[in-house]
């Protein structure tokens, strides 16, 4: 009797403290879950910008920026011009690193959203930062170097369940995102609409000819995949000069949202490419370039520069030591030539914090620190 005694109260305890353990975890988690969403205070930005033009480079880390100057053997664009820098929080609702559909869906939403979800979240669609300008009566675009209806351009201009609903996506785009301007490749995806899209306000084009002759308001410029170049004429920081062109047709006076992706930046840090990588990363920053001295000339436009994530875990070894004349070893800075592959150490996303660049209207109001839906609060306020 008095040994099963002992057994039950051995027992007893056992529950005791796997309930105690179980209510930490739940605790803990709640805790995380909570400061996930108040990740630092909303940023308060007073001044107020006419146009914004945001520039995201997809999987664009901190030493992808740095790699990338090693390479250039001096600062970035961005780098140098743009007045105001911090670090971005990226996490989604999910576990691990956020993917580019959840990022995209939070700096152009505000919210935090399941990877994968593009400005939805539990079956309803999240007023995304093209909508609220819309409402504003602002004319907007989006540009990027990968399909049109990749995730980061559809966040900024459908609401899906899921990234992979492409044709739900370019049937939003065609038909009810009211853009001004959508440029990127896919072409096959969206010559079925060609009737759809050529009004008589809007162009639809296939070449940069064409873009270039293009003389409607409007235009959707879908290229073939090989159409985008790094250097030369037909380029990320063309497009940005056309989609600024339309923006700004007839003296729009209301002003005007512009989303501009360095897309392959992504691909070839998964690919664990270096080399390519940096010509999508330097071609990324010609078109901050063409924004920031649109902004020069127009001071009413603010310019943010950031990215969704980092891919690909790129470290930057130490710096090497060799001899010297007199045989001393001392450093020597790394440069293109030390650049290796091997400096990626993962082919996925990681949780990384992401850097961001600011110039304009409100740029020094914005905290060291933030979150990437900040991004979103930050342009609301700013075009209020
Ligand atoms: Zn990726």
């Amino acid at each position: 009797m008095r040994e099963v005694n002992i057994k039950l109260r051995t027992k007893v305890m056992w529950i005791i403290i796997a309930v105690i353990l179980v209510l930490a975890i739940a605790t803990s988690i709640l805790m995380f879950a909570l400061n996930y969403y108040n990740y630092g205070e909303d940023p308060v930005v007073e001044d107020r910008a006419h146009n914004v033009i945001l520039l995201i480079g997809d999987g664009m880390g901190k030493n992808h920026i740095k790699t990338a100057e090693i390479y250039h053997g001096s600062k970035l664009f961005m780098n140098s011009k743009l007045t105001t820098s911090g670090e971005v929080f990226t996490h989604s609702l999910s576990l691990g690193a956020t993917d580019s559909a959840a990022a995209a869906t939070a700096m152009a939403t505000g919210k935090k959203v399941n990877n994968g979800q593009i400005a939805w979240h539990s079956n309803e669609n999240i007023t995304s930062i093209t909508e609220y300008a819309q409402s504003l009566g602002k004319r907007t675009g989006i540009v990027t170097t990968k399909p049109a209806y990749d995730a980061t351009p559809a966040a900024f201009s459908a609401h899906t369940k899921s990234r992979s609903n492409s044709n739900d996506i370019v049937y939003q785009q065609v038909h009810s995102s009211n853009l001004n301007v959508l440029m990127g490749l896919g072409k096959s995806y969206y010559d079925p609409f060609a009737d759809v899209i050529n009004t008589p306000t809007r162009d639809y084009v296939n070449n940069f000819a064409a873009l270039n002759a293009s003389s409607k308001d409007d235009v959707y410029a879908i290229f073939e995949d090989d159409a985008i170049a790094t250097l030369g004429t037909n380029t990320l920081a063309t497009m940005t000069e056309r989609a600024l062109d339309k923006l700004t047709i007839n003296d729009n006076e209301d002003g005007f949202f512009l989303m501009v992706e360095g897309a392959r930046i992504d691909s070839y840090s998964h690919d664990n490419e270096i080399k390519p990588m940096i010509e999508q990363l330097l071609a990324f920053d010609d078109a901050v370039a063409v924004a920031y001295n649109f902004a020069k000339k127009h001071p009413n436009t603010t310019v943010i520069v950031t990215a969704d994530h980092e891919t690909g875990n790129l470290k930057i070894p130490n710096t090497k030591k060799e001899a010297n004349e007199e045989g001393e070893l001392v450093e020597v800075p790394l440069s293109a030539d030390d650049i290796d592959n091997s400096w990626f150490k993962k082919t996925g996303h990681t949780t990384q914090n992401v850097m961001y660049f600011a110039f304009g209207p409100g740029a020094k109001a914005i905290p060291s620190e933030i979150d990437n839906t900040d991004i979103y609060e930050i342009i609301s306020q700013l075009i209020s």
